[in-house]
């Protein structure tokens, strides 16, 4: 997906931190690329409950968060060049759809904390590190996006590829925030597993919401009424889609040796794809996987 050049980006909403106490593990060399086929086949499948195994909790070191870092980050083309610029870029447009969305889906708009960060950070929900990859915390209704982790995804999917891959990702994890206001968590067994299981229809449901956004992604504007991004082509959208069939718990698990579909969190690869192209082309309102029957999940 590519940005008006002209668009001028807003960076009020996101916060960059700078690198915790204790620097990030990833190597370089054909480690980093291990590590990053690992994580590749793991993004949208850790947060909330792999964030739970993951992290530190018992760690409270605070960070130094210098100014906002984000200077550089002043339009569009800005965002179509770096990654930073380019979160700020789709934290705009995530904004804006859901500054009117929100209503649609029975909630008061509320912006979450969005955090770029590079190797370690603390989190209500405890230390992040880029083991974990993006994830969004309930506990300060927050996001937690390592650039280093999308830096190293770029590198492995392709300039083309990457940056939707990104975008998506963070889509998704803003529709656990969309949850989280609905109350979805308070009302569901987030930690049940299995294919009709709550862990997959939440998952499934940030989904549909991504797909929502990217449906209307090309009509989100900045605050002075300028178009921030162009549509997406039917290439872009494939990417999109890929991205949500890459993981698939059937494809993980394939990948990995057995299929157990008693183990699903997340939903097969047909399941996130057909999700996603119905919130994409339905909006929000076709999105409560609680709604439908196992069959039709
Ligand atoms: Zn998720």
């Amino acid at each position: 997906m590519t940005f008006n050049e002209n668009a001028k980006l807003d960076t009020s909403g996101v916060q960059k931190r700078g690198r915790g106490a204790k620097t990030a593990a990833i190597g370089g060399g054909s480690i980093g690329l291990l590590i990053v086929a690992f994580l590749a086949s793991q993004f949208l499948g850790v947060d909330l409950t792999g964030l739970v195994s993951g992290v530190d909790t018992g760690q409270q070191s605070q960070e130094q968060v210098e100014g906002t870092g984000l200077e550089a980050c002043q339009t569009g083309a800005d965002a179509n060049a770096q990654i930073e610029c380019r979160m700020v870029g789709v934290q705009n447009s995530l904004a804006d759809f859901w500054e009117t969305e929100s209503a649609a889906v029975g909630v008061t708009y509320e912006r979450p904390g969005f955090i770029l960060y590079e190797g370690q950070t603390s989190s209500a929900c405890g230390t992040a590190s880029n083991a974990v990859g993006p994830f969004y915390c309930p506990g300060d209704s927050s996001m937690y996006v390592d650039t280093s982790f999308f830096q190293l995804l770029t590198s492995q999917l392709g300039a083309k590829e990457g940056p939707l891959a990104e975008m998506y990702v963070v889509a998704h994890e803003w529709g656990h925030h969309i949850q989280h206001q609905m109350g979805v968590f308070d009302t569901t067994n987030r930690t049940d597993t299995g294919p009709t299981s709550d862990g997959v229809r939440i998952e499934l449901q940030a989904d549909c919401f991504a797909g929502s956004w990217l449906g209307a992604a090309a009509t989100t504007e900045t605050a002075d009424g300028v178009t921030l991004l162009e549509p997406p082509t039917r290439e872009q959208v494939d990417v999109a889609l890929s991205a949500a069939s890459a993981v698939g718990d059937d494809h993980i698990q394939g990948q990995q040796g057995q299929v157990n579909p008693e183990s699903f969190t997340h939903g097969t690869s047909e399941q996130r794809v057909n999700w996603f192209v119905t919130g994409y082309e339905q909006g929000t309102g076709a999105c409560d996987t609680f709604a439908v029957s196992g069959s039709q999940l």
